[in-house]
Parts: C-alpha cells; sequence; structure tokens
C-alpha cells in the first residue's frame, strides 16, 4: 500500500479546519495511519523546502509555518501520493479547482493550508524525516 506523507499548516488549525481537512481525506477513501501535532522550526523547513530555501520569498514561508502548531500525518491507500495531491489542488489557491481543498478553503499561495508530498520517493523522505524518531 503507498505511504505519502500530509501537514496541515498552522493557518488550518487556526481556522479550524482540521476536522473538515480529515473528512476529505477519509471520504476519498485514504487511511490515516499516523497523526502527530508538533511545531516546526527554520532548521527543519530548509531541508523540507530546500528546493525554495534561497527563494525571495523563503523567509515569509519560515515565518508563517512556524507561527503555530502543524498536524502531520501518515496517509496510505492505492496511488496515495497522486490521490492525495489531487484532492488537495494546485499550489496557488486561484488556479485549484474548486471542489479541491485548496481550492474550497484558500485563497493565497502562501496561505495554501495543507502539504503533501509530491512523488513516493519524497513521501518516504518526509515521512522518515517527520515520523523516523517516533
Ligand atoms: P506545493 O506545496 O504545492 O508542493 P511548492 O513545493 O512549490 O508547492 O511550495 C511549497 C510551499 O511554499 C507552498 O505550498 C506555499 O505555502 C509556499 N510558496 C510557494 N510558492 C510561493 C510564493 N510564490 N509565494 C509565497 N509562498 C509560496
Amino acid at each position: 500500500m503507498e505511504k505519502t506523507y500530509v501537514m496541515l499548516k498552522p493557518d488550518a488549525i487556526q481556522r479550524k479546519l482540521i476536522g473538515q481537512i480529515l473528512t476529505r481525506i477519509e471520504r476519498k477513501g485514504l487511511q490515516i495511519e499516523n497523526v502527530k501535532m508538533f511545531t516546526l522550526n527554520e532548521t527543519i523547513l530548509k531541508e523540507h523546502y530546500a528546493h525554495l530555501k534561497d527563494k525571495p520569498f523563503f523567509p515569509e514561508i519560515v515565518e508563517y509555518m512556524t507561527s503555530g502548531p502543524v498536524v502531520g500525518m501518515i496517509v496510505s491507500g492505492a496511488n496515495a501520493v497522486a490521490a492525495m495531491r489531487k484532492i488537495l489542488g494546485a499550489t496557488n489557491p486561484l488556479e485549484a479547482e474548486v471542489g479541491t481543498i485548496r481550492g474550497d478553503f484558500a485563497l493565497e499561495t502562501r496561505y495554501n493550508l495543507v502539504h503533501a508530498s509530491d512523488s513516493v520517493e519524497n513521501a518516504q523522505i518526509e515521512i522518515e524525516r517527520f515520523f523516523g524518531t517516533c
């Protein structure tokens, strides 16, 4: 069974959307295997968002992603990586289809509520990064 890493970002928790987002993941038929709430720091964000760490907006990402706790999850199911990206929607919520999490609940790229791994390889790396020590 394929596994992916999903993380509800601080705005999802602040806006009390945990329940609605988990409902959508389960409604799709995906299994929530493990869940934990924790707070990120700049060091782990530089690893997690290594492809963005030289972008001018990286300090804004750090400010946003450390502004409160996140909820990290291991989610499994057939084609879990692609299925999760599909129900999440495009990075820019204005381009995300209505009916997706970002399309229905978000307005701006930075505050786009949820992270989900973009490949099976990255899912394994991210699960190890965030759940490897528990
Ligand atoms: P995704 O989260 O869809 O995999 P990326 O890996 O490209 O997308 O970006 C990671 C996160 O960085 C985004 O979800 C978003 O929160 C933030 N981000 C990406 N591009 C921008 C941008 N141009 N301005 C502000 N924040 C951004």
